[in-house]
């Protein structure tokens, strides 16, 4: 019993680290479904908890959207697509530091944070006219 519980979570834990699409966990759970085909959503959504609180993974908020998995847990920055719900990372180091040393000097004790731009990303703006 033990065993299958590391097992399962083994797995959405190995599904979160091999991609980069930052994924909801209904499609998480599509994926472990293949591997191990009698595990229920709940079982992914409770596992997700005890992997963030675990530190392995981070829970992404972007709105009214479901929630996404990231295995990058440390803090940067999130640009969400609106017309495609993709999430991709945004790349400058210079933008976290800025955002790290903000949230340091606050005179408050800051458990998380993070920052989400939200429109349309360069695949989508290019579909339309
Ligand atoms: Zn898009
Ligand atoms: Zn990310």
């Amino acid at each position: 019993m033990n065993y299958r519980n590391t097992e399962q979570r083994n797995r959405i834990l190995e599904v979160v680290q091999s991609t980069t699409a930052h994924p909801t966990a209904s499609s998480i759970y599509d994926e472990v479904r293949s591997v191990i085909p009698s595990i229920s959503l709940g079982t992914v959504y409770r596992n997700l908890s005890v992997l963030e609180a675990q530190g392995f993974i981070q829970k992404i908020s972007c709105g009214d959207a479901e929630e996404r998995y990231d295995a990058t847990t440390e803090p940067h920055i999130h640009y969400y697509c609106k017309s495609c719900n993709s999430v991709s990372d945004v790349h400058d180091n210079r933008a976290d530091e800025r955002l790290n040393k903000l949230v340091s000097d606050l005179d408050a004790n800051v458990s998380s944070h993070s920052l989400v731009c939200y429109g349309k990303c360069s695949k989508c703006e290019s579909k339309v006219n």
